[in-house]
């Protein structure tokens, strides 16, 4: 983890020196040494990696932070409990082989990449490791022809994995000849890269997103304020200069951002840093995570209550993905909008 200052400000640098041995965390951190034993033997199973930038934000001595519990392995993850599954989104078949997910009306989801910045401890993909590329020549050729094939579909997702994973020159060559197909109007990005590496806005990228006469939408994924500091907010602010939208999509995460005020403080941070909340999803009841998990009861009061403290507008939709459902579900907040 020792790199040279030169190097500190290279997003591929930052991306391949990540922090990945559980007792380096540890110390890094002054964290107790009995936290070891477990977090190496949850790590065998979905390795730790964490992005240099990422935990500098981690409180040191502090074994409940926020922004550590999304990265530290534990004992909690190897017990068995019911109802959690390796593949809640039943994603691992077919649906995904060729890289590409069309399951909603008009839009069309490309997986660019398995590759990650950091392992989210909630992810379904501790449970599936996805080639480094899903999408060769090849099946870049057969996406082209897709889209050429369904003029209904009039936006395209970049996905992953972490799709920004990928290098500038590759996003740049899809986006120009995605432009080149007339009827798509949107460029949508579902990243957590510039939150946890925000090095990763760079003028280049910048460039590809906005380049093209498509729009650009980049969703983030953060899920506590104390993830959007000051570079975060500086790197976002250049991106919103350049026009692209910025919206926020974050899990419902037990000891990370389950009460009114983590909710709210982390709306007014993105905000603050001109991002609108978007998504808040509950958990997927994905195997090794059920000590997150907030009930759908409490999930509702949570928002309903969030509801009455901010502006409707830094208030997230409320959602899951159930799988062949036409569009992500919204959790019903209250049986009557009438008085
Ligand atoms: C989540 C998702 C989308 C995007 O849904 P929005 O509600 O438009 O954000 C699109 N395609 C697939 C397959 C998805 O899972
Ligand atoms: S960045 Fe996203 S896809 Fe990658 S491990 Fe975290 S939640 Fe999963």
């Amino acid at each position: 983890m020792n790199l040279p200052v030169t190097q500190l400000d290279d997003w591929q640098q930052l991306l391949s020196h990540t922090l990945d041995d559980p007792a380096e965390l540890l110390r890094q951190l002054a964290l107790p040494d009995s936290l070891l034993a477990p977090a190496i033997a949850a790590a065998g199973d979905f390795p730790l990696r964490v992005p240099l930038p990422y935990l500098r934000r981690i409180r040191r001595g502090d074994p409940d932070d926020p922004l550590l519990r999304q990265i530290l392995p534990l004992g909690a993850e190897r017990v068995a409990v019911p109802g959690y599954v390796t593949d809640p989104l039943a994603e691992a078949a077919a649906n995904h082989r060729d890289g590409l997910i069309h399951k909603y009306k008009g839009r069309v989801l490309l997986i660019l990449t398995g590759a990650c910045a950091i392992n989210c401890r909630y992810c379904f993909r501790r449970h599936f490791p996805y080639d480094e590329n899903r999408l060769g020549p090849d099946q870049w050729r057969e996406v082209l022809d897709y889209l050429h094939r369904h003029p209904e579909v009039n936006e395209v997702i970049f996905s992953g994995g972490d799709p920004l994973a990928t290098s500038d020159r590759r996003l740049a060559r899809m986006i120009g000849d995605l432009a080149q197909i007339p009827h798509l109007a949107r460029l949508r990005v579902h990243s957590r890269l510039p939150v946890v590496i925000p090095q990763r806005i760079t003028d280049s990228l910048i460039e590809a997103l906005t380049g093209s006469r498509l729009q650009s939408v980049m969703v983030l994924h953060s899920n506590h304020g104390n993830e959007i500091d000051a570079e975060v907010a500086g790197a976002v602010a250049r991106l919103r200069q350049a026009g692209v939208t910025l919206l926020n999509q974050a899990v419902l995460l037990r000891g990370v951002n389950d009460s009114v005020a983590a909710q709210k403080n982390l709306s007014e941070r993105l905000f603050s840093a001109g991002i609108l909340p978007y998504y808040l999803f509950v958990l997927d009841a994905v195997a090794g995570a059920a000590h997150f998990d907030v009930s759908d009861d409490e999930a509702r009061a949570l928002v309903l209550e969030l509801q009455s403290e901010l502006p409707g507008f830094l208030v997230p939709r409320l959602a899951r993905e159930i799988p062949g459902r036409p569009s992500k579900t919204l959790l019903i907040l209250s049986g009557d909008s009438t008085s």
